[in-house]
């Protein structure tokens, strides 16, 4: 997998991401999407708001307001229980997660595992049985037992709120911080993530506000509306997309952790009692929807939580391995009926359901799929980037994007500048640009055309030369394989769709 550095450095050489106001020295974790990127961003969200909205009879969208009441917040619980712990480096003035230092500490555990594990199997060769040895082996054992014990009581503090234990561990553990290798640490705190602003004009009649943390709220507050207008009936699901705001304390790894963000969200309200099978079956869709691009199964796996949020009975991430391992890419919850007894509770109006198979009035149960945008943007970018070598010993740089995702589907190229030749490739252009996202280029030697569009992840290039003024073919070329193939001009759109049609990609969920 390429490095990390590359993968920033590309995104911006190539038009994907640049950093938030850059003639500033930028804004830190908050970044922008240029040309391209906006492009396979919005491709990224269509992929999506399709698999859900347009596929499902039973799920529908809206686009609430970022602005919400701010008792909304009091009921989800975010005021008083969205924190993180932060704690601060006294010598360095560097500030961390307290519960991200402990965590990064059993990942260094972790390692020497990692370490041994590949020790014996280089030492016991094919007959090395894995399992067996990392159930059995002392020191393996050993290291295993000390992480568990350590996230035990890491959990177990965060949970009674017991801030003072958290910094003991820290201090117990020896860690240092990691930029300066000081031990002189402040006291652990609680830091709410969420943003504050003011609404109104005078300071003493304005309210305030918050921008919101999450999507989700923005659905429950409207389920009665969406479920009354929309005569929905349970099973139904609303789906959302949208920016998302948090204060992260500590933000690197580039748009993996943003303070500005966008998430896709979608709550599955559902009989009281259904939400086991429910939580199973949407695990499952949305692990396919990942599959369905072709980024390899080897590169998801299902991380079940044993800490729940106040609001689920479940929760489980899907995880992918980003350039620096396996990190969460979107969690699926089981949010009970939390979010809209507390909203019962706190609006004091009924949020309930007559379900007349049931003959009963309820409080809807929710299953709810959460993905980050920007986070499955980094998931896609960093794996379709690679350095190939070629057959004759040259190398080139491939940005390998599931082509439904790519953010130009074909360019046409003209072969040279001259005897009509972009005459007939600009035709090309504006026969296929109404279906599909169409560049045209001239400029350079056509070698160096396809491998600037091989950079830019477009799929498709097509080459106009003198032959094709004389029997309308053009050369086809494809980005992974770089094949060439001799093909009529009419039957591009129909090849094309081939490739392209959302249809294709979907069905394999
Ligand atoms: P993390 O543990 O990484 O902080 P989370 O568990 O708080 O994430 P959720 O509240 O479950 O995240 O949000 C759902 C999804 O939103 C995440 O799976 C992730 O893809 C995305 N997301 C959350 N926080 C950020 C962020 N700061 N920047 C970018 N994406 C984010």
């Amino acid at each position: 997998m390429t490095d990390f550095k590359k993968i920033i450095s590309h995104a911006k050489e190539y038009g994907f991401v640049f950093p938030s106001s850059e003639i500033y020295d930028g804004l830190s974790a908050v970044y922008d999407y240029a040309q391209n990127g906006v492009a396979l961003k919005k491709n990224i969200r269509d992929y999506w708001w399709k698999s859900m909205v347009q596929l499902h009879s039973n799920i529908v969208g809206i686009d609430a307001a970022i602005f919400m009441h701010p008792t909304t917040w009091k009921a989800s619980g975010h005021v008083d229980a969205f924190n993180d712990p932060l704690i601060d480096n006294k010598d360095s003035k560097k500030r961390y997660r307290a519960d991200v230092l402990v965590e990064d500490y059993c990942a260094k555990i972790e390692t020497k595992i990692e370490k041994e594990v590949a020790k014996a199997t280089k030492r016991f060769s094919e007959s090395f049985d894995k399992e067996q040895f990392v159930a059995t082996n002392p020191r393996v054992v050993g290291y295993q037992e000390k992480i568990n014990t350590i996230l035990k009581r890491l959990g177990q503090s965060l949970e009674k709120e017991d801030l003072a234990d958290v910094k003991n561990l820290i201090e117990e553990l020896g860690i240092a911080c990691p930029e300066s290798g000081s031990r002189n640490w402040t006291d652990v705190k609680q830091f709410n993530l969420m943003f504050g602003t003011k609404l109104g004009a005078s300071a003493d009649s304005a309210m305030d506000l918050y921008l919101r943390p999450e999507t989700a709220q923005g659905i429950f507050v409207n389920f009665l509306n969406v479920q009354k207008t929309g005569r929905m009936k349970i099973p139904f699901g609303i789906a959302q997309t949208g920016k998302a705001f948090r204060n992260e304390i500590v933000a690197r790894q580039f748009i993996f952790r943003m303070r500005e963000f966008e998430q896709m969200e979608m709550q599955f309200f559902i009989p009281p009692g259904t939400q086991k099978e429910w939580y199973e079956q949407w695990k499952q869709t949305r692990l396919n929807w990942h599959l369905s691009l072709g980024m390899g199964e080897e590169n998801y796996r299902f991380h079940d939580h044993e800490k729940l949020a106040h609001y689920a009975d479940a929760a489980a991430d899907i995880e992918f391995k980003f350039p620096f391992g396996f990190k969460e890419l979107e969690g699926i919850h089981s949010r009970t009926d939390f979010d809209l007894s507390s909203h019962e509770e706190f609006s004091r109006k009924k949020l309930q359901y007559f379900d007349p198979e049931r003959n009963e009035n309820y409080v809807p149960y929710v299953v709810e799929t959460s993905v980050g945008l920007d986070r499955m943007f980094l998931a896609v970018f960093s794996w379709a980037l690679r350095e190939e070598t070629l057959e004759d010993g040259s190398s080139r740089t491939l940005l390998k994007l599931p082509a439904v995702l790519a953010p130009t589907k074909v360019a046409v190229l003209p072969l040279v500048k001259k005897d009509g030749l972009p005459e007939l490739a600009n035709e090309i252009v504006d026969n296929l640009k109404w279906e599909h996202a169409t560049a045209y280029d001239e400029k350079d030697a056509v070698g160096r055309r396809y491998r600037r569009q091989d950079a830019l992840g477009t799929p498709f290039c097509i080459t106009v030369d003198h032959q094709s003024l004389e029997d309308k073919t053009v050369t086809l070329r494809d980005r992974d394989s770089m094949q060439q193939e001799r093909v009529a001009i009419a039957d591009l759109p129909k090849l094309l769709d081939e490739k392209f049609n959302i249809k294709h990609w979907l069905q394999k969920i």
